[in-house]
This record gives C-alpha cells, structure tokens and sequence, in this order.
C-alpha cells in the first residue's frame, strides 16, 4: 500500500467580507455518512467550507497537451456541477500556468496540468485546494493529474486493455480530484493519528465505496460522471453551507497579510 502524502497550499487574505450569509436556522456541516469536508481535518475548523453562490468557478489547463488529454473529462463535469450546485463551472478557451501558491492563483480558477508522477509516486494525482480566508469559500486550485493512466492501456484493470473498468477509473480519478478542489476530503476511517484507513469506506446496496473513498472509489462498471449519492450529498452541503453560519469554533479567522493553509490530499494509487 502505497503512502498517502499531505501538502500545504496556502492563500492570502485580503480584505474583508462584507457580512450576509447568516441567516438560515442550524449551522454548517461538514461531515455526514459518505462524505467530510478537508476543513474538517483541521485544528482550527479553518479551510473550504462552501461554494461561493455568487461566483462562476472557472476550470482550464496548463497547456494544450493538457487540454487535449483533459477537456473531454472536464467539460461534462463541470456541467455536471452547475447543474447539482446551482453555482456556474465553466471550461474557459485559454490556458492559464499552474500556480505554484494559493496566494498568486487566480481567484476562483481551478488550473488542471498532466504530469508524469506529479507526487513522485506511481499512479498517484494530486490537488491543491485553496480557500477564501474571507469566508472560507472554495477559492480555486491547481490538480495535477497523473500522465500515466493515458500512457498505459490497461493502467488499472493491468489487462492491456481499454476496458470499461480502465475507461470508469479514469473518470473517477478526475472526478475525484475536483472534489478535492471544491472541499472534499476522503471519507474513509482513520487511525489514531488522522491518517486514512486505505478503502475504509462506507459502501452503498451495490457495493460501490464514494467516489471520493481513497483510493479512489465510486462505480466501476460504468463511465462518466460517477460520484456516488454519498458525495452528492456532501457537494450539496458545500453549497448549504453558504447561507449557514459556521460554528463559533470554525469561524473564518482573518489574517491579514499573513497565508492560511489547507491540506491538500492526492487521488489515485495504483495498487
Ligand atoms: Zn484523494
């Protein structure tokens, strides 16, 4: 079993918030059956809590080889999104380099590159989330998908082949790291010291884990867009979680000038 590897992704505050999402009865949630928020994992409740309502989260990639390889993924996902969240994600035309910190990334943009062993590890991808230090607010990130699924036929299901299996897998990698770029985290049990237990996962009638389960989970006898009703349930909190006010022990905590972190979780190994 292969180590599971965490990274720091940092983003600057900026100015205030004008106050106005406290209104509705009870407050966030960020854990339920199936699902958790990364904010979660945090000592301070700090990191995404919710989807910005009013903003249109704009998805791109690094570079044409990029683009290429990713757009057929990423387009009826990002439909899919709009249509479950009521909040705009759109793919834009124009190519935008990886940022490299949360606090020089474009606002609102989830920057998707291809690379070969981005965690320096066989079969693993990896996202860096950012959030709004604002109001905790899903601001943006930057997912580095694993080149190796598309240079290897047969990459998951190891037959060779374009199975159906292999082709399902490949959506799931994908979706699953643009949950991680909205706020999810894995909701597999952990051990005593918050690392997660590999494919400890609630499982629905089918046998199917959440998509969002490391590694990754969702079903894998179908194509598309796989996330799990555990996972939609956990997107549509993101988007409640906007007009709820936090718990006292989650509030957003402004820090002028000074870069808040959120823990940034990778996808996929290959055994
Ligand atoms: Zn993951």
């Amino acid at each position: 079993m292969r180590k599971v590897f965490t990274t720091l992704a940092a983003v600057a505050a900026a100015t205030l918030l004008t106050a106005g999402h406290a209104s509705a009865a009870g407050t966030q949630v960020y854990k339920g059956t199936g699902w958790q928020l990364e904010s979660s994992m945090t000592a301070s409740g700090d990191g995404i809590h919710s989807l910005n309502k009013n903003a249109t989260y704009t998805i791109t990639f690094a570079d044409s080889a990029a683009r290429k390889t990713l757009e057929y993924y990423y387009k009826p996902l990002a439909d899919w999104m709009t249509k479950q969240t009521g909040v705009k994600f759109t793919v834009s035309a124009t190519n935008l380099p990886e940022p490299t910190a949360c606090s020089t990334a474009p606002i609102h943009t989830i920057v998707i590159g291809l690379k070969t062993r981005p965690m320096k590890d066989k079969g693993m991808s990896h996202t860096s989330p950012c959030y709004d230090t604002r109001d905790d607010t899903a601001y943006g990130a930057w997912i580095d998908m694993d080149k190796e699924y598309w240079d290897h036929p047969g990459w998951f299901s190891g037959t060779g082949k374009n199975t159906t299996l292999d082709f399902a897998m490949i959506w799931n990698a994908n979706a699953h790291e643009l949950g991680h770029a909205i706020g999810l985290d894995h909701p597999n049990t952990r051990d005593s010291k918050g690392v997660v237990k590999p494919f400890d996962c609630v499982k629905n009638s089918a046998g199917w884990r959440p998509l969002m389960c490391s590694p990754n989970g969702g079903p894998t006898n179908k194509t598309g867009v796989n996330y799990t009703a555990y996972d939609i349930a956990g997107i549509k909190q993101l988007v409640a979680n906007y007009t709820l006010p936090a718990p006292a022990k989650a509030k957003p905590k402004v820090k002028a000038g000074q870069p808040a972190g959120v823990t940034a979780l990778p996808a996929r190994v290959s055994d």
